[in-house]
């Protein structure tokens, strides 16, 4: 992936430390600059989902916007009058999904080919020799992702339990990048976002990855982050048919959204149009089935914490969860993940197999229940326990999703 390109883009991260934030200038070509529409953040989000990123309203205007396949658009003499331009560089399909988004996170969003793509465009503003703040526990291939590009720039990594507030703060003392992930995958842990976002120093890139709690649940920009991520995968798309990712910058902060704008350029890690499609119409909906999976997810929750064969049930909605009091403070609801701990790697490989609704599949957020035991994943983080069962709760009948669970428990 790191071609020519690329190595300009670390000069520039490079010249960042030279000038003062502000000034920093970064290669822009033909800047598509998709409107952001105040009017659509003073709706309730249940509504901007269904209304933003539609065409205008006109005669027989399609209500949907179309999905445009185009590799290239008709070329302007004078390149800076061309909104596109380049099928790498933009698409209609891409830039309705990302009002969407960005209406939805109350910023301005990218869209890119998977949450991994968008991670990697985030990193790639990391200086080399830089320091960067991550959890102990987060996605996998984030960590991953993090641990070789440490190797690579001499990064110094401080990995930090981001339930622990004046850990994170501390830790965050001269950070380039703070990178939360809230709730955590797969350890459902919880930051307290607002109380971070006061204390952060503005020196330090404040990114959030929001996959779990969605906008709806937890608003990372109005709480200080400078970047949300998003795997779109997941809960945004909601149906388990489509890869893609997104980030949000603050609405006002060109800077950093014009060169996350230039590395998606320069790396294509551009999203195809029929997934931009499905990741709008699944969007719609979230609102809805957030709302069946979490209620669904805090009836489970409760039901597991009673079943003897469940260690621990990992799922802030619990009032013995640590992150209860947190989540009810900072987020609106507490979601639609839950983790469970059983004795060892058997037994959980058993309770897997066990189950025949539950979908034995990894991944999450769509509207089909599914589990899996993370430590069959060799590159799992050593601190997920061996037999933690993740559950990502979908919109099935509850007392159906039950009764596969608990038969399947009841034969351990
Ligand atoms: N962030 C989180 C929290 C995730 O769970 C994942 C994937 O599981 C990613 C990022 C990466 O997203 P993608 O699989 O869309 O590349």
């Amino acid at each position: 992936m790191l071609g020519w390109l690329s190595l300009t883009i670390l000069d520039l991260i490079r010249a960042k430390r030279l000038v003062p934030p502000r000034l920093q200038t970064w290669p822009v070509i033909n800047q598509p600059r998709p409107p952001y529409s105040p009017r659509s953040s003073q709706l309730h989000l249940e509504t901007v989902a269904v209304t933003a990123g539609r065409p205008e309203h006109v005669v027989d205007a399609p209500l949907n916007p179309p999905v445009v396949f185009a590799s290239t658009y008709v070329g302007a003499h004078d390149t800076s009058t061309a909104k596109i331009g380049y099928g790498r560089y933009g698409n209609p399909t891409w830039q309705a999904l990302e009002q969407a988004i960005g209406a939805m996170e109350g910023g301005r969003a990218l869209t890119f080919a998977s949450g991994m793509a968008a991670a990697h465009a985030v990193l790639e503003l990391m200086p080399p020799s830089g320091v960067i703040v991550i959890p102990h526990n987060c996605y996998l291939g984030v960590a991953e992702a993090i641990d070789q590009r440490a190797a690579r720039y001499g990064w110094h990594v401080r990995r930090v339990n981001v339930a622990d507030t004046i850990e994170v703060v501390k830790a965050a003392d001269g950070a380039d990048v703070v990178w939360i992930e809230s709730p955590t995958n797969p350890t459902i842990e919880v930051a307290d976002l607002p109380t971070l976002g006061k204390n952060l120093s503005p020196s330090s890139l404040f990114v959030v990855d929001n996959t779990f709690a969605t906008p709806l649940l937890q608003r990372p920009l109005e709480s200080g982050a400078d970047i949300v991520l998003h795997s779109a995968t997941k809960l945004l798309s909601g149906h388990s048919d489509v890869v893609l990712g997104a980030i949000v910058t603050r609405a006002d902060d060109t800077q950093t959204f014009d060169a996350l704008d230039a590395i998606r350029r320069s790396f294509g890690a551009s999203p195809g149009p029929m997934e931009a499609y499905l990741a709008l119409r699944g969007l719609r909906t979230l609102p809805l089935r957030l709302a069946q999976a979490q209620a669904s997810a805090q009836i489970l929750a409760e039901r597991l914490v009673a079943h003897e064969g469940v260690l621990r049930v990992r799922f802030p909605g619990l009032p013995t969860d640590p992150g209860h009091d947190l989540a009810r403070r900072t987020m609106s609801g507490f979601g639609s993940l839950i983790s469970i701990d059983l004795a060892d790697a058997p037994s959980a490989e058993t309770f897997v197999e066990g189950c025949s609704l539950w979908v034995f599949a990894t991944s999450l957020g769509g509207v089909e229940s599914m589990l899996e035991r993370r430590r069959r994943w060799k590159s799992e983080l050593q601190s997920v326990p061996e037999g933690l069962v993740r559950l990502s709760v979908g919109i099935e009948h509850v007392e159906d999703l039950w009764s596969d669970l608990a038969q399947a428990l009841d034969r351990l």
